[in-house]
Parts: C-alpha cells; sequence; structure tokens
C-alpha cells in the first residue's frame, strides 16, 4: 500500500484568523506537511484590528479574555507579563490593539522556532488573485509570486473597508472623501481645522476619532447614524447569568432577555447569551435573520460591542467640549459647494431638513460584508466563476457547518473553507478573538482529520 503524501494547505490572509489556523494546523502536522501562509499587507499576524500605530486603540475585551488560546485562558496575561519588568497590566486591562498584534505575531514566531529546521510554514507576502480549484488540488495564483499548489485553502480574509453608503455614491473617488478611515496616511492629510462629517457612530467612528483628537484636531466632527445611538462602555459587572438556550423565534428571544435585563444587570445577561449565539442564529429562519438585522442591530451591536471605559472617557469628554456632535439622522443630498460638500440630512423623527457644510466626509460605516460589492480581485474571480456564493444576508460568504464554502449552486467545495468574519452570515457571532480562536482551532482538527 502506498503511503499518503503530507498534505499542504493554503490560507489566505494572515490576521488573527489565518495566523491561528497557521498554528494550530503546525502543532498538528507531521514534518513534510505544509502550511502556506499567504498575507498582502507584508506583516504576518496583526491583520486589520491589530495593526494599529495608535495606542489610544484599545481592545474592546479584557485581557484576560483574550487568550489565543482557549484551553490555555491565562497565555495572554502570561505573555504580558513577560513584556514588562513590573507586574504589567492586570487581567481586567483594556490594553492597546497594536500590542495584541505583537502577542499574534509572536505565536507565529515561536512556531517557526520550534519548526528546528523541519520547514513546514511557508510565509508568502503577496496577495492572492485567484483560486482554482480542481479534483486533485487547488492552485493559489498570486499577484507578485508563482502560483501555490496546495491539497485545501482557506479563506481567511477578515474585514473590507467600508461600502460607499447609498446617497453618498457621487462622492466615490472624491478628494473631500474618506474612503477607508483605518488609511493613516489619508487621515493624516486632512488639516486639523476641517470640518468632518462621519457616517457611522459605531465603534470605526470612534476609532477615527480617537485618530483625529489624538492629532489635535481643532475643526469640528459631526458624526451621524440613522439612530444616533454610540456603543455602551465597558464597567465592572456581575458574572454571566446562565442562560438557557432554546430554540426560540425571534420576538421570542428579545422578550426572554428584555425580562432578563429586568432582574440582572444588561452586561452579564448580555454576556450569558453569548455561548449560545451561534447555535441560536444558526437555526433562525433567514425571514427572522432579516429581521433581527432591520430593526434590532443597532441596539444589539452598541450593547454587545462595547467601549472601553478609557475611549469611554475620551469620546464623552469631545461631545461635552462641542467637539464632537452626534446627530440621528439620514442624509438625503451632498453637493459641492466651492471648495466644501454641503450635506442636508433629515434628522430623525422631525420632518425639518438639516444642513451642514463640512471639508470631509468620512465613512465609518464598519467593514464591508457585502462580498457582491467587495472589489477584490480574489473574491471578484472566485464569484465569476461561481466558486463560492454570498450568504443570503450579504454578511459573509455561505458555509456549511463544518466551514466548507459553497458554490454558486450551494454545492459543498470539498477542498475551500472559510474561518473567521468571512463566516458571519451562518454564525453571526464569530467576528472576535474568543469565538474565533475556538473556530480556528476546531478547523485545523477537522482538516488533520480530512486530509492527513
Ligand atoms: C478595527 C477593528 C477593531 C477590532 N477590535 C477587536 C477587539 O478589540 N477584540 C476582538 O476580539 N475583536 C476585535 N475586532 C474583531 C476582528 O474581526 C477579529 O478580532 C479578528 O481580528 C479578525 O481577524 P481576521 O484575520 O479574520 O481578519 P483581518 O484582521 O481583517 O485579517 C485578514 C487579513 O487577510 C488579508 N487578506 C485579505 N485578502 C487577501 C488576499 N487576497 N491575499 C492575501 N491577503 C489577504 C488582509 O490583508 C488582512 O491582513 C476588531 C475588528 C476591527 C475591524
Amino acid at each position: 500500500m502506498t503511503e499518503r503524501k503530507p498534505p499542504s494547505f493554503g490560507i489566505i490572509g494572515a490576521g488573527f484568523s489565518g495566523s491561528l489556523l497557521a498554528v494550530h494546523l503546525l502543532r498538528r502536522l507531521p514534518h513534510g506537511s505544509r502550511v502556506h501562509l499567504i498575507e498582502r499587507r507584508g506583516e504576518f499576524g496583526s491583520g486589520l484590528a491589530f495593526s494599529t500605530p495608535n495606542s489610544s486603540h484599545l481592545l474592546n475585551v479584557r485581557a484576560e479574555r483574550m487568550s489565543a488560546f482557549e484551553r490555555e485562558p491565562a497565555h495572554f496575561q502570561n505573555w504580558l507579563a513577560d513584556q514588562h519588568e513590573d507586574e504589567g497590566p492586570g487581567g481586567s486591562a483594556f490594553v492597546p490593539r497594536g500590542m495584541y498584534g505583537r502577542y499574534v505575531q509572536s505565536l507565529l514566531a515561536d512556531q517557526l522556532a520550534a519548526e528546528n529546521g523541519n520547514r513546514n510554514l511557508y510565509l508568502f507576502p503577496d496577495e492572492a488573485v485567484d483560486l482554482e480549484l480542481g479534483a486533485d488540488g487547488a492552485v493559489i495564483q498570486m499577484s507578485g509570486g508563482r502560483p501555490v499548489r496546495v491539497d485545501a485553502a482557506v479563506l481567511a480574509v477578515g474585514n473590507f473597508p467600508p461600502q460607499v453608503p447609498s446617497g453618498a455614491e457621487a462622492l466615490a473617488g472624491s478628494p473631500h472623501y474618506v474612503a477607508n478611515p483605518w488609511d493613516a496616511e489619508v487621515t493624516r492629510a486632512i488639516s486639523h481645522d476641517a470640518a468632518l462629517l462621519v457616517i457611522g457612530s459605531g465603534l470605526t467612528m470612534v476609532d477615527f476619532v480617537l485618530n483625529m483628537l489624538d492629532r489635535g484636531h481643532r475643526g469640528p466632527i459631526y458624526a451621524m447614524s440613522r439612530r444616533g445611538l454610540l456603543p455602551h462602555r465597558h464597567a465592572p459587572s456581575p458574572p454571566p447569568v446562565p442562560w438557557v438556550p432554546e430554540e426560540l423565534p425571534l420576538s421570542a428571544q428579545v422578550r426572554k432577555m428584555r425580562h432578563a435585563v429586568e432582574s440582572h444587570d444588561w452586561r452579564a445577561v448580555f454576556d450569558g447569551v453569548r455561548p449560545h449565539t451561534q447555535s441560536w442564529w444558526s437555526n433562525l429562519p433567514v425571514e427572522q435573520r432579516k429581521r433581527f438585522l432591520r430593526h434590532l442591530r443597532p441596539w444589539w451591536d452598541i450593547h454587545r460591542h462595547r467601549m472601553a471605559p478609557e475611549v469611554a472617557r475620551r469620546i464623552d469628554e469631545a461631545i461635552g467640549r462641542g467637539a464632537l456632535t452626534v446627530l440621528a439622522g439620514r442624509f438625503q443630498t451632498i453637493e459641492a459647494e466651492g471648495q466644501r460638500l454641503a450635506i442636508r440630512y433629515r434628522p430623525r423623527g422631525r420632518d425639518a431638513q438639516g444642513h451642514l457644510a463640512v471639508d470631509h466626509v468620512v465613512n465609518c460605516s464598519g467593514p464591508s460584508s457585502d462580498y457582491g460589492a467587495i472589489e477584490q480581485k480574489l473574491v471578484r474571480a472566485l464569484l465569476k466563476r461561481g466558486a463560492i456564493r454570498p450568504d443570503a444576508l450579504s454578511l459573509g460568504l455561505d458555509v456549511d457547518v463544518s466551514l466548507k464554502l459553497l458554490d454558486a449552486e450551494g454545492k459543498v467545495q470539498p477542498r475551500l473553507y472559510g474561518l473567521g468574519p468571512v463566516t458571519k452570515g451562518r454564525f453571526w457571532e464569530c467576528t472576535a478573538v474568543p469565538e474565533i480562536r475556538r473556530q480556528a482551532e476546531e478547523l485545523a482538527e477537522r482538516l488533520v482529520a480530512d486530509w492527513l
């Protein structure tokens, strides 16, 4: 009997999701196997979320919950302690996201060191631009380098810049429009006295405003969203309220949560529900998921995705002195008026029209997940060939429970998997570290079982 060749895998995207999957695979695979990790940013490990150089950008999860390994809960805290001569930040601290990026990088570095001359991990600082799937393997085409042939590939492509909101399409390409709020170069070019309209009032807006405050911005900043809701802040709260999971329809689940917060701290209720959200969401009919997105999402998001206390204090302070104004409304027209932009909007709940004159509009409507509209070569190529399809809610890509992607006809792709935010349509609660770390470990176990 001929022995099976050690497997080779291609992971596209080396943010937290792709990097952690690589680490778990390498811990399980025999020598001779290959893990190809492909990252277009050049920097491996940090991804979009954890590459920010601004130390005001804090994790929105306490350090004690940010271990990369569910079975080693103190792993991140121990790493943090090793970085400090004194005690370092405690478990309840919210540390800078850039520091977390260095932690993830250290996991890859440790893995490379552990290979001890037996190379299993191959790093490709390149962009994957296409992926051909065949009966005997998959070939990943690169923007610069040679193609890579693998047994199976994983899309861990993460978060994309926000989509142009409807009503603002005419701004695309304008020098007055900041399409990618995470692009430090672009925001550095904004003059200190410029008046800014930020679209969105969630955590992306918070990041952007912190950048501006740190740069000593003097001009007025308006943040506008349909409801003008700001994320809540983290605060000490009792332990999670034990939640008995039930297959409830949307309205009954909401009633149950409302009932729970009447007698418990709301944070403890959300924390108790969180471990059950994936299975509840997965069993919810698509129509009810759509209703959730239409009516409840803004409230869910501000309770679930909270600001670190120090971040909340700075945002409150900026609002208090008039540097930041949060508006609830929907913009109607945006027109060039000399060197500025004239904005007409409809304040929420009123017939009157509001007016603003600003120098820049900054799109902070949050990461785009509508794959039908994402302009990336790899995504476009895979969609064109019918190898993948967006999920029914345009939250990500269609996957089955084992994270295998579905093609345009809904058939399971045997050699192509999704990981992290890519799978949000199916699982909803899968975009933050505590969920991704489990998904990455489970996927590594499955890949090894399927291909070794
Ligand atoms: C601004 C921000 C802050 C966040 N803060 C927190 C937090 O504090 N705590 C928390 O738990 N979660 C946070 N999150 C949630 C975040 O989604 C996850 O924690 C996690 O970082 C997601 O990792 P990822 O690798 O899936 O995505 P990403 O970090 O987006 O990484 C994906 C990587 O794939 C690369 N890539 C994409 N396409 C290609 C291609 N074709 N070829 C090669 N490379 C490609 C990208 O360059 C990128 O580096 C935050 C998210 C954002 C956007």
